[in-house]
């Protein structure tokens, strides 16, 4: 069997949906049902880092002056098959495809997100 070629498919076709500042939904996990915003994206392992959730405690050694001891809390990153988009436009936990659609200023044709259940765009908040 050629399980090992799973390995080698090239970085660039990991593409992921989602992206940092979109609104997800947690389906997995101790947060499951709860809704973030997505603070990193990180396609190359096909996870998000969604604020707030999925946090974990660790526990932090003091190291010299700079740096104090203690517990923090940090977000872990979910695998994007964990969370669910949340649309901009019909609030749904959606799917989304991917089309070309003439966008902005210039109407210029963009790939673009759009909701499998209303059919619209959703806003992408990247550069916002
Ligand atoms: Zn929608």
């Amino acid at each position: 069997m050629a399980t090992h070629l799973k390995d080698k498919k090239p970085l660039h076709l990991a593409k992921m949906n989602i992206k940092k500042g979109d609104k997800v939904r947690i389906l997995t996990g101790k947060d499951r049902g709860k809704d973030g915003t997505v603070s990193r994206a990180l396609p190359q392992t096909n996870k998000v880092i969604v604020e707030g959730l999925n946090v974990v405690k660790k526990h932090i050694r003091p190291q010299g002056q700079t740096r104090q001891g203690g517990v923090i809390e940090k977000a872990m990153p979910l695998h994007v098959s964990n969370v669910m988009l949340i649309c901009t436009e019909c609030g749904e936990q959606t799917r989304v495809s991917i089309e070309r659609r003439p966008l902005g200023a210039d109407q210029k044709e963009r790939p673009v997100r759009i909701c499998k259940k209303c059919h619209k765009a959703i806003a992408d908040n990247t550069r916002s």
